[in-house]
C-alpha cells in the first residue's frame, strides 16, 4: 500500500481525516459454514479445487483465521447519495484483505464483505445477512458470465452468529445469520474515494474528512493511475494535467460502456450513488438490484427509491451526473474547463456502445445503416423497446426469440417467431397493474395542460420531460386498456408486433444482400445467441434459492450458480427446471410445482422488490 493509512486500530465510528484507509481486523463468526464457492473466481487467486475443499477453507474466508501476508484495512470514501453529498461513508461492512498477483501476473484485490465493524460502520453493525449475500454472490458471477464488467464473488460463508434486521421497519427486528462473501476485483476504488477532499457542501452541511489535503488527492490519483491505468501513466509521464485528463477520459469511457451493457441486458443497479461507482468501470455493490422481467423503462428495483431517481431508463443519465461529481472532486488538480469537454462526450459514447451491443442482439452484424437508430434507439419512444413496452414483453425472452426469423424461410419463421413473442407478452390484468403513472394524477394533469398550452416546454424540460412523456403514454395506454378484453389485447399485440417485425425483416434482407444467405445465417444466429441470454438472475430465481438457504439447504444456490455460468446455453439440459420452493408442498411426493429457469416469472414474484 502506498496510500496514507490511519494507524489507530481501535474500532469506533468516527470521521477519519488525512487517511485513505484504516487498519482493522475482521471480527470472527461462530461456526462458519460454506454456502457456495465459485471455482472460476477462486482460480483468479490461483486457488485449486483441492484448496477449496480443505476444512480450513471456511475459517480463512470467513475472516476467522488470518491469511498469511495480509494486512487488513477499511477504505475511507465519501459519496453523493440520491443527489446529495453525504460526507464520509467508507467501508462500513467491507474490508480490504490484500492483493494477489497470480501466475498470469494479474493483480487482484480481495475483500471480505460482512466481516464486522470498522471506523466507517456509522450506526450499523458491519455485518451482512444470508439473503443479501446470496444475491450479491450470485449476481456478481452471473454478470461476469454475461460478459459485463463486475466485481467477482469467490465464496459465500454463513455462520451461527446472529444479527438483527428489521426489513419491514416494523419495530420487531428478526434474527438473521451473519454471512461473509469474498469479493475480488482489480480495484474497489470508487468515485467517492476522490470525494474525501470535498469542501463544505452548502446544501447538506457535510464535508470530506480530508478537505484541503491536495497532497493526498495527488497521491491517490497517482497511485490509481500508476496501478490501474499504467498505459496512461506511460503516455503522459511529464504532464500532470494531461495524465489526469486522460485518466478521467478513461473513466468516462468505461462508465459509458458499462451502462450501455446494463441497458442492453435489462439490469437495474438500484443504488447509483457516487460511492457505488467503480473507477474501473465495473459493476460494484450489489444491493437491491433487479433484472427487468417485463420491459418497463420506469422500473425501480430499490423499494426505498421513492422518486425513481435510479429507475432503469435513468441509469445512463445518473451515471453521467456521477461522473460530473468525480470531475468536481478532481477540480483542484484538473480544472473543470478541461474535464467538461470530456464529460460532454459521454452521451455520444454511451450511444455508440449501446448501438453496438443492440446490433449484435438483433443479429445486424454486416452493415450499419442510419435507419438502425430508428429501429433500436435508446429513448423509450423508439421502435423496438416501444413495442416491448406496449405489449408488456418480457425483455430477456423476447430478445432471445428474435433468432427465429430466417431469411430463407420468411413465412414459416415469421409465424414461429410471432408465436414465440406473443407467448412472452403480459396478460391484460398484469399490464394494468404495472402501468401506473409515476406522478400523482393531479400533478400530471397540471403538467399536461401546461404542455398543451406550450408544446415547446417539453424540449426545455430535458430529463423531466422524458418522465412526463412516459406518464402520458401510460395514461393513454391505460385508457385504451380499460376498453380491451383479453382477446382484443392479443389481437392488438399481434398487430403491434407485425409492424416492427416487418421492418426488421426488411432490414435483414439488406443485411444479406449479395451475400451467401446460408453462411450468414449461421453466423447471425450464433452472434444473437451469444448476446441474448437465456438465463439471467431474475429476482424470483434468487428469492427461490434464498427460501431454501434460510432452511439450511444450499443446493438450489449451487444449481443456480451453475446455470448462470452458462447464460447463453441453448442446450436443453435437465437442469433448466427447478422446484418452486415458494409453493413447496412439504413432502417430496411429486406434487411440488416446478418452473423453468428460462420461462416467465411466476405470478407470486410479480411484486418482489428489495430494500
Ligand atoms: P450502500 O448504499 O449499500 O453502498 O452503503 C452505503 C454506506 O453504508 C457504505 O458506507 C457502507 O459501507 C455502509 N453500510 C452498508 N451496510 C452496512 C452495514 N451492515 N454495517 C455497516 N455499514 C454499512
Ligand atoms: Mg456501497
Ligand atoms: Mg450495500
Amino acid at each position: 500500500r502506498c496510500l496514507p493509512v490511519e494507524n489507530n486500530t481501535e474500532v469506533y465510528p468516527r470521521n477519519v481525516a488525512g487517511a485513505c484507509f484504516s487498519y482493522v481486523q475482521p471480527t470472527p463468526v461462530d461456526n462458519p459454514q460454506l454456502v457456495a464457492v465459485s471455482p472460476s473466481a477462486m482460480a483468479l487467486l490461483d486457488l485449486s479445487q483441492y484448496e477449496l475443499e480443505r476444512s480450513e477453507f471456511v475459517h480463512y474466508f470467513s475472516g476467522n483465521l488470518p491469511i498469511k501476508g495480509s494486512r487488513t484495512a477499511a477504505h475511507c470514501y465519501c459519496g453523493h447519495q440520491f443527489g446529495y453529498f453525504s460526507g464520509q461513508l467508507g467501508d462500513g461492512a467491507a474490508m480490504y484483505i490484500g492483493e494477489v498477483v497470480n501466475h498470469k501476473d494479474e493483480r487482484w484485490e480481495i475483500q471480505f464483505k460482512g466481516s464486522g465493524l470498522t471506523p466507517y460502520s456509522r450506526h450499523a453493525d458491519g455485518r451482512k445477512v444470508l439473503r443479501s449475500s446470496i444475491r450479491e454472490f450470485l449476481c456478481s458471477e452471473a454478470m461476469h458470465h454475461l460478459g459485463i464488467p463486475t466485481t467477482r464473488a469467490g465464496s459465500c460463508i454463513t455462520s451461527d452468529s446472529e444479527v438483527l434486521r428489521d426489513i419491514y421497519y416494523s419495530g420487531n427486528p428478526i434474527k438473521e445469520k451473519a454471512t461473509v462473501i469474498l469479493r475480488i476485483a482489480p480495484t474497489f476504488l470508487r468515485f467517492g474515494s476522490f470525494e474525501i477532499f470535498k469542501p463544505l457542501d452548502k446544501i447538506t452541511g457535510s464535508m470530506g474528512p480530508s478537505v484541503g489535503r491536495k497532497d493526498i488527492l495527488i497521491q491517490l490519483l497517482e497511485y490509481t493511475i500508476n496501478t490501474h491505468f499504467p498505459h496512461v501513466a506511460a503516455k503522459y509521464p511529464d504532464s500532470d494535467k494531461e495524465r489526469y485528463l486522460a485518466f478521467f477520459e478513461e473513466v468516462v469511457k468505461a462508465t459509458a460502456k458499462l451502462v450501455a451493457l446494463w441497458q442492453c441486458v435489462g439490469f437495474c443497479h438500484g443504488v447509483l450513488n457516487t460511492d457505488n461507482m467503480s473507477i474501473a468501470g465495473i459493476t460494484i455493490d450489489y444491493g437491491p438490484f433487479g433484472f427487468l422481467d417485463v420491459y418497463d423503462p420506469d422500473y425501480v428495483c430499490n423499494a426505498s427509491d421513492d422518486g425513481g431517481r435510479y429507475a432503469f431508463i435513468n441509469q445512463p443519465e445518473a451515471c453521467k451526473w456521477n461522473l460530473s461529481k468525480l470531475a468536481e472532486a478532481l477540480a483542484s488538480v484538473l480544472p473543470l474547463a478541461d474535464s467538461n469537454p470530456v464529460l460532454e462526450k459521454y452521451n455520444e459514447l454511451f450511444h455508440k456502445f449501446y448501438l453496438e451491443k443492440m446490433r449484435l442482439k438483433l443479429g445486424l452484424i454486416r452493415k450499419q445503416l442510419p435507419g438502425d437508430e430508428y429501429i433500436l434507439s435508446v429513448v423509450h419512444q423508439n421502435k423496438l423497446l416501444f413495442v416491448f413496452f406496449w405489449v408488456g414483453a418480457d425483455f430477456t425472452n423476447s430478445f432471445r426469440c428474435l433468432n427465429k426469423l430466417r431469411i430463407s424461410e420468411p413465412d414459416r419463421s415469421f409465424s414461429e417467431l410471432k408465436a414465440c413473442l406473443l407467448s412472452q407478452c403480459t396478460s391484460l390484468k398484469d399490464l394494468k397493474k404495472r402501468s401506473k403513472p409515476s406522478m400523482p394524477q393531479s400533478q400530471l394533469n397540471m403538467l399536461i395542460s401546461m404542455i398543451q398550452a406550450n408544446p415547446n416546454l417539453i424540449t426545455q424540460m430535458g430529463q423531466t420531460a422524458l418522465r412526463i412523456k412516459n406518464d402520458l403514454e401510460k395514461l393513454e395506454k391505460l385508457r385504451d386498456l380499460n376498453d380491451l378484453t383479453e382477446d382484443e389485447k392479443r389481437q392488438s399485440d399481434n398487430l403491434i408486433w407485425d409492424g416492427w417485425l416487418k421492418k426488421y425483416q426488411c432490414r435483414l434482407h439488406i443485411e444479406v444482400e449479395h451475400l451467401d444467405v446460408d453462411a450468414i445465417k449461421t453466423e447471425r444466429i450464433e452472434v444473437m445467441n451469444s448476446n441474448n441470454p437465456r438465463f439471467i438472475l431474475r429476482n424470483y430465481i434468487a428469492h427461490n434459492a434464498i427460501i431454501q438457504a434460510e432452511k439450511g439447504d444450499y443446493s438450489e444456490i449451487r444449481r443456480v450458480l451453475k446455470l448462470l455460468q452458462n447464460p447463453y446455453s441453448s442446450q436443453l439440459n435437465e437442469n433448466y427446471q427447478t422446484v418452486d420452493y415458494y409453493h413447496q408442498t412439504g413432502q417430496s411426493n411429486g406434487n411440488n410445482r416446478i418452473f423453468d429457469y428460462d420461462g416467465l416469472p411466476p405470478e407470486w414474484s410479480h411484486d418482489l422488490r428489495v430494500t
